[in-house]
């Protein structure tokens, strides 16, 4: 057998859904990890649904990931072209096979009808769909049908009755009614093709061994498989990925309390190997229990065995440990280059930082590292390395510093720093640490008031590490600010 080949095949209707990303994630691991071919389709025929730069944030967003396509637009391939909307001439062919072989027909119903059609279905509460009224016409009837309506659709003759049978890699043997099938538009009364029947279509030409895509399509499939079927053509792997589900076991949506618009995961500084690592893993295992995948391990270990027969879960808590698992493996210069634009645009450093201003960077960097789940939490987590005017957290005030004996300590503690020769972490801890024992405070005693007075916050990196990124003068002078306030 040759080798496979995949298409993910987009619709630019919109910014990219989570899920569509999901689904080109396997679709591409399955093509590496078999030396196959990644196609990447547009499927533009929908004029109505059609939305601009679509494709090129599905683009950006594939490469983000660092998903390049083998085919399609922006690179090679002798299967093109690979937007619908060029394939026209393609579509008619084929559909006018269909029809010259008696396999599809024209049909002339009105929008107006078909609504009353359906009108009387649903409160009949019978099976909803076209009730085949062109699908028997004489050759006669059709020309006087065809005056009174020139732009009419061509529709598939689905079989009658039976059922449309066939293997699922994901779900095994799947089968449908037939009786409850439609005949479906193949040709819309615009000439453009249904996404049924140009992606059929195209699956075949485009010679795709493997459909990967969504669950909400195994419903559509008893279509295309009959299509396949009237061709004579070879139908592929047919392989329907779990649905998402949210983790309150809903069908992931607006309402589940987490984005599901793929280009937030990016604004809010998720990195691609940790969204590649959760995508590749929500519906798809190796069989051991880890979380941590390389993007080589998971092309070395993807296989379409692996994929979960049971709804996938996109949990936000996984995902936010991954990505912190993620920044803790970078260096601290490829992590501060990473937040770096982040504290440019909050106004913390400027575009063009001098050394000292990078120097700067790196030791806060190292700071936070530990700490930080995703790089936009990176301007809040340092805003007092940068800014001395502050406010104090009042929770922690409350809790922490006392009118009476915070103040005089606080003095004590920027008068004992004041007069350190040496600014490194021992010398800051012993100076801050005898202070308090003059004012009868040990350990978290004296620690937490000070932390307060540097940092405004009850919590953060080690503070004598901090303090000591933050320089002498600074640090003396929060000292005495803290001490004259009166909290
Ligand atoms: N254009 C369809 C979509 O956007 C593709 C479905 C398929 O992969 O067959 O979901």
């Amino acid at each position: 057998m040759s080798n496979p080949r995949v298409r993910f095949a987009p619709s630019p209707t919109g910014s990219p859904h989570i899920g569509n990303i999901r689904t080109a994630v396997f679709d591409y691991l399955f093509a590496e990890h078999t030396n196959g071919t990644f196609i990447l389709r547009v499927e533009d025929t929908d004029r109505t649904r059609y939305v601009e730069n679509s494709l090129e944030e599905m683009m950006a967003g594939l490469r983000w990931l660092g998903m390049q396509w083998d085919e399609g637009p922006e690179a090679d391939g002798a299967h093109g072209p690979y937007f619908q909307s060029e394939r026209l001439n393609l579509y008619h062919k084929y559909a006018q096979q269909l029809l010259d072989e008696g396999k599809a027909y024209y049909c002339y119903c009105s929008r107006e009808r078909l609504e009353a059609m359906r009108k009387v279905q649903e409160a009949a509460k019978t099976h909803t769909g076209y009730d085949r009224k062109c699908r028997d016409l004489t050759p006669k009837e059709r020309e006087e049908r065809a005056r009174e309506c020139p732009a009419p659709v061509i529709r598939f003759k689905m079989a009658l009755d039976g059922r449309t049978e066939f293997d699922d890699i994901v779900r095994g043997r799947v089968g449908f009614d037939n009786s409850l099938q439609d005949d479906f538009v193949m040709i819309k009364a615009d000439g453009f093709p249904t996404y049924h029947f140009a992606s059929i279509v195209d699956d075949h030409l485009m010679e795709i061994t493997h459909v990967i895509r969504g669950e909400e399509w195994l419903s559509s499939a008893p279509k295309h498989v009959q299509l396949y079927d009237a061709f004579g053509w070879k139908p592929p792997v047919w392989v329907h990925l779990p649905l998402i589900m949210d983790t309150s076991g809903k069908k992931l949506s607006k309402r589940s309390g987490v984005s599901t618009a793929f280009y937030d995961y990016i604004e809010n500084g998720y990195l691609p190997e940790a969204m590649l690592n959760f995508l590749a893993t929500m519906g798809w295992g190796s069989g051991e229990d880890r979380k941590l995948y390389s993007r080589a391990e998971l092309v070395e270990k993807f296989s379409l065995e692996g994929i979960a027969n049971h709804p996938a879960i996109f949990d936000i808590a996984k995902l936010n440990d991954l990505n912190g698992e993620y920044i803790r493996m970078l260096s601290v210069d490829d992590l501060a280059n990473m937040i770096r634009p982040r504290l440019h645009a909050a106004g913390y450093i400027n575009g063009m930082p001098s050394e000292e201003e990078l120097a700067y960077l790196k030791s806060v960097t190292s700071l936070i590292r530990d700490r930080l789940v995703t790089l936009a939490e990176a301007p809040e987590m340092v805003e007092f390395f940068y800014n001395d005017d502050f406010g104090y957290d009042e929770k922690g005030a409350k809790k922490h510093l006392s009118k009476e004996t915070t103040p005089p300590a606080l003095k004590s503690v920027s008068e004992k720093l004041a007069g350190l020769e040496m600014w490194d972490v021992e010398s800051i801890d012993a100076a801050v640490r005898a202070a308090g024992v003059e004012h009868g405070l040990e350990g978290g005693h004296i620690i937490h008031p000070v932390r307060m007075a540097i940092t405004g916050r009850t919590w953060g990196p080690g503070l004598f590490d901090l303090m000591q990124v933050i320089g002498q003068k600074k640090c003396v002078a929060r000292l005495q600010r803290a001490a004259s306030q009166t909290f």
